[in-house]
């Protein structure tokens, strides 16, 4: 009993806590040139958007990860599990969590899924496991798990350079979008792999489109897109350039890919308008979606439940 108060103590009393972990789009992606590490040297402008997975972090003796679709890893490679990892490792100390994961952002389509899984763990287990580490101790760790995975730390709107990891917050405006995505995914690694210096370009389309955001205006936005992988996901992919296509032909005020896609998404003047689009560009073949921008946080709290207390065991169904 006397450990279980102290164990309550330290954890600061929570047992279980349910996260949603926002995706991510590219409003401006280029390639600089490539650096002497192997890795490109870019310049993006990131914007959580509002298509969220979910987690349930329990309190648990061991690391596992339970996931709702078939298509991300449950072992060791999956990133919020590996986070869990690190962050267990790092801290030095011995508590396992066992993570629900329902996954609703596509995977391996451009929009930083696993990265904001990554993030939603170490946010949610600093929590959990009662570590009370600050924000740029967990920044440090993220960084080692992947480029995008700092930027979910924090949300909203950045510029980021380097490898993508020196961010730089930006005001961003509320907007609406809709997002297609065709139901395959795309290897990160091999769309930069064909990436050739005629692609490069100087960073002044990341340095419009941050100056653009500050406007709030939507077609100012939508003017600036530019995405330096397109051609090269496009070659490959022809289904790029037919989603572009379809959602300005719908009306968008414009249309680029997020990330290395193959993830498109059309920028709308309201939320009534993303609606709109996506009912006019769906089709069997695409998953469409009308998100809106995030201005604050990427990942969220929804429930916790604290540690020792009555009547919170595993949730009944309410009556109706
Ligand atoms: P990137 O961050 O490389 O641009 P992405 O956003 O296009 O990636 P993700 O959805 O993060 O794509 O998936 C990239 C790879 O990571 C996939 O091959 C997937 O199997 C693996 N992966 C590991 N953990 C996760 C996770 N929690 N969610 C999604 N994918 C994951």
């Amino acid at each position: 009993m006397l450990l279980f108060t102290a164990l309550s103590k330290r954890s600061g009393g929570v047992r279980r806590l349910v996260l949603s972990a926002a995706a991510k789009i590219n409003l401006a992606l280029e390639v600089l040139g490539k650096r002497p590490d192997g890795y490109h040297e870019i310049a993006t402008v990131m914007q959580a958007v509002d298509l969220s997975d979910r987690l349930v972090l329990e309190d648990a003796e061991v690391l596992e990860l339970r996931a709702s679709t078939p298509d991300v890893p449950t072992d060791g490679t999956n990133l919020a599990l590996r986070a869990a990892r690190v962050l267990r490792e790092a801290a030095g100390i011995e508590r396992g969590v066992r993570i629900t994961l329902d996954k609703r952002i596509p995977v391996a389509a451009g929009l930083g899924g696993g990265s904001t899984d990554a993030a939603a763990a170490l946010i949610g287990l600093n929590r959990l496991w009662g570590l009370r580490w600050p924000a740029g101790r967990l920044a440090e760790l993220a960084v080692t798990l992947g480029m995008d995975v700092p930027f979910f730390l924090r949300g909203g709107a950045a510029l980021g350079t380097g490898r993508g990891e020196r961010l730089e917050p930006l005001v961003g405006g509320a907007f609406a979008l809709a997002l297609v995505s065709p139901r395959v995914g795309a290897s990160t690694a091999e769309i930069y792999g064909r990436v050739t210096p005629e692609m490069y370009s100087d960073g002044s389309h990341a340095r419009q489109m941050a100056a653009a955001l500050r406007s709030r205006r939507p077609a100012t936005v939508a003017r600036s897109l530019y995405n330096g992988l397109e051609r090269v996901a496009a070659a490959r992919h022809p289904q790029v350039h037919q989603m572009q296509a379809a959602l300005l032909a719908a009306g968008a005020l414009g249309a680029a890919m997020s990330g290395s896609g193959l993830t498109v998404f059309g920028v709308a003047r309201s939320l009534d308008h993303a609606r709109q689009l996506r009912a006019r560009v769906s089709r069997a073949s695409w998953e469409c979606w009308a998100v809106r921008s995030l201005q604050g946080p990427a990942i969220r709290t929804r429930q916790y439940e604290p540690q020792g207390v009555a009547g919170l065991g595993p949730r009944r169904p309410r009556r109706a």
